[in-house]
C-alpha cells in the first residue's frame, strides 16, 4: 500500500556522475542576496524536484543555471564543463531546456505547427510551415505529441486549447530541441486536479529519456513525481531528500510545510 515509502526509497541521494552541477552558487540583484551558496547535482534520468516559500529563490536558480541570471560567484557544470555565465543561447543548444512559468506558445498556429517551429534547425515561422516537412520532421514531431499526451491535438489552434494542454504544448516545445536536461518551473500553475495528475505522469515519461528539475508547490504532485527534493528558503538550501524526509524535517516545516497547511486552512 505504501508508495509514499516505494518512492522515498529511490534516487534520495545525490547522483554519482551529475549532468547537471551546481556549486557553490551565489546570485546577487543589486545588492540583494537571492542564491547565497547553494549545491544541485542532477543525475541521469533523475527527476529533482525544487520546493520552498515564494521569493526563495527556486526561479533564480534555473535562472542562473541557463544563464539568464549573472551568477555572482560559484559554478555551473554541465556533463563536467562549466557554463556558469555562459549565454542563454549557448546553454539551450549545449542541451539545457527551460520551460518558463507563463506559457510562450503561439496561440494563432496549430499544435503541430509550435512544436515544429521549436524543432532544432527551424528559424522562421513562415519558411518552415510552407516549406515541405521531411519524413523525420514530422515523426520527430509526433513522438514529441505523444509524450505530452496532444497526438489527437496536433491540428488544433493553440488558441482553442485548454490551460492546462497549453502547458503541455510549451514542455514539447521543449522536448522537440532535445534536452539532455529539462528545467521547469510549476509546470501545473493553474491546472486543474486532472491536469496536474496528468503532467505527473507526462513527467514521469520524460524521465525515461531526460534528466528533470521541477519547481513544484502542490506537495499531492510533489508526492507523485518526486524522487529527491530540495527544499529552498531566503536564497539558501535547507533540507534534501526524499518525500519522507523533508515532510518530517523541522525547518521545512516551519518556513513552508506548515504555513502551507494554515494556507489551506484559512
Ligand atoms: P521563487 O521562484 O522561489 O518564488 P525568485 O527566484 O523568483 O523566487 O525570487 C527570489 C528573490 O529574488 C525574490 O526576493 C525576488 O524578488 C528577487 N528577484 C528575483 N529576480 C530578480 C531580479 N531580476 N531583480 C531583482 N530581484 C529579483
Ligand atoms: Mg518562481
Amino acid at each position: 500500500m505504501d508508495t509514499l515509502a516505494s518512492i522515498s526509497s529511490i534516487k534520495v541521494v545525490e547522483p554519482q556522475n551529475p549532468i547537471l552541477e551546481v556549486k557553490d552558487l551565489h546570485v546577487v540583484f543589486s545588492g540583494f542576496k537571492a542564491m547565497k551558496g547553494v549545491n544541485l547535482a542532477v543525475g541521469d534520468n533523475e527527476i529533482v524536484t525544487i520546493i520552498g516559500p515564494n521569493g526563495a529563490g527556486k526561479s533564480t536558480l534555473l535562472d542562473a543555471i541557463v544563464g539568464k541570471s549573472p551568477v555572482a560567484s560559484g559554478h555551473v557544470y554541465y556533463r563536467g564543463q562549466d557554463i556558469t555565465n555562459h549565454s542563454p543561447y549557448d546553454i539551450a543548444r549545449m542541451g539545457i531546456g527551460r520551460k518558463f512559468q507563463n506559457p510562450n506558445v503561439y496561440n494563432e498556429l496549430s499544435v503541430f505547427e509550435n512544436i515544429l517551429l521549436a524543432l532544432k534547425g527551424t528559424h522562421s515561422v513562415f519558411a518552415s510551415i510552407k516549406s515541405k516537412l521531411t519524413r523525420v520532421k514530422r515523426e520527430k514531431i509526433e513522438l514529441v505529441l505523444d509524450r505530452v499526451g496532444l497526438l489527437d491535438k496536433g491540428f488544433a489552434k493553440v488558441s482553442s486549447l485548454s490551460h492546462g494542454q497549453k502547458q503541455w504544448v510549451e514542455i514539447g516545445m521543449v522536448l522537440a530541441q532535445d534536452p539532455a536536461v529539462v528545467l521547469l518551473d510549476e509546470p501545473t500553475a493553474g491546472m486543474t486536479p486532472d491536469e496536474t495528475h496528468l503532467t505527473g505522469e507526462i513527467i514521469k515519461m520524460i524521465s525515461q529519456n531526460h534528466s528533470v528539475v521541477v519547481i513544484e508547490h502542490d506537495m499531492e504532485f510533489v508526492k507523485q513525481i518526486a524522487q529527491r527534493i530540495v527544499v529552498l528558503h531566503q536564497g539558501e538550501k535547507i533540507a534534501e531528500g526524499s518525500v519522507r524526509d523533508v515532510q518530517s524535517n523541522p525547518k521545512v516545516i516551519e518556513v513552508y510545510l506548515g504555513r502551507e497547511q494554515i494556507d489551506i486552512a484559512a
